[in-house]
């Protein structure tokens, strides 16, 4: 299998993205969830074709721009002199299980540590607890741990993501690098309508890991059917998934169908109550909500 030849640039969901620039250590992603976006773009179902990119390539990024001062007209390139903070991971998780054998994530890392490089890592993965990983994340005065769920619950999580590391492995994940002193965050994504538990039950247990912030996606259904999430749907619900977007007229965006502002608004305000309700014990939780920017009810939350 070849190298990952694109390994920086920006996210196709610029438009709608507060982080638009991103590193991907790899294309497609071991963890094959079966509402996947990026998987679904990069492979099929079930055979995730993951590559690797070059390890030395971010040092070398870095070097060109901020030690020998070079200037090209490239974007990623003004963006990266002005320290845009940097996603890590938007293609793939780069704590996946290639990271044992290729070590990309580790040497990307080292470099935003070395030049103070602002990053928020997304990731699943239990990886970013061990070392030498959290001792970097300890020394980076810069990064954040975004780490992602669809529920806090191992028996609704075996639904939809027969592969992935289950959700109790990565709650006890997001205590250890908070207790390390590390900002993490949530990121509830996707929140799957029929499958996903009561907001204010999933905004308790991640607050009681110490995370500071959460986010709150709508599933963003693939185009391409994905079996694995239409079996796990039905066994939740008793619908099909795909004649359930259908009827609420999900709308086709880009390579996914997203569900109507009318149909996602009252969960999206009710999240933000429940992880407002959990900041006051914290002091420091922070609501965001995704929405679609171009969608008029979007100036409603
Ligand atoms: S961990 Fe993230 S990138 Fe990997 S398959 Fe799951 S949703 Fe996609």
């Amino acid at each position: 299998m070849g190298r990952y030849t694109e390994p920086l640039g920006f996210s196709t969901l610029f438009p709608f993205c507060g982080l638009p620039l991103r590193v991907d250590p790899y294309r497609d992603c071991g963890f094959s969830c079966s509402y996947c976006f990026a998987h679904a773009r990069e492979s099929t179902e079930g055979t995730p074709q993951v590559q690797a990119a070059d390890a030395g390539l971010l040092t070398r990024y870095f070097r060109r721009v901020f030690d020998e001062q070079r200037t090209d007209l490239s974007i990623v390139t003004k963006c990266i002199r002005q320290r845009i903070p940097l996603q890590l991971g938007a293609m793939g998780d780069p704590f996946q299980p290639a990271e044992q054998r290729h070590r990309v994530t580790l040497s990307y890392l080292r470099a935003t540590l070395a030049y103070e490089y602002p990053i928020v890592i997304n990731t699943r993965g239990t990886l970013v607890a061990e070392s030498p990983y959290l001792e970097i994340l300890k020394a980076h005065r810069h990064a954040v741990v975004r780490m992602s769920l669809s529920t806090t619950e191992d028996a609704r999580s075996s639904l939809i993501e027969q592969q992935l590391v289950r959700p109790s492995s990565v709650l006890r994940t997001m205590e250890r690098v908070s207790a390390a002193g590390v900002r993490v965050a949530c990121r509830w994504q996707p929140f799957v309508p029929g499958v996903s538990e009561e907001p204010e039950t999933f905004a308790s247990r991640v607050a009681a890991t110490g995370c500071r912030q959460c986010s709150f996606e709508f599933l963003r259904l693939p185009r391409e059917r994905r079996p694995q999430l239409i079996a796990g749907f039905y066994k939740a619900t008793g619908e099909n998934i795909y004649r359930h977007y259908r009827a609420l007229e999900a709308r086709h965006q880009v390579r996914e169908y997203i569900l109507p502002p009318e149909e996602r608004i009252p969960m999206i305000l009710r999240a933000r109550r429940a992880i407002r309700a959990e900041a006051c014990a914290l002091a420091q939780l922070i609501t965001t909500c995704s929405i679609s920017p171009t969608t008029p009810a979007a100036a409603a939350v």
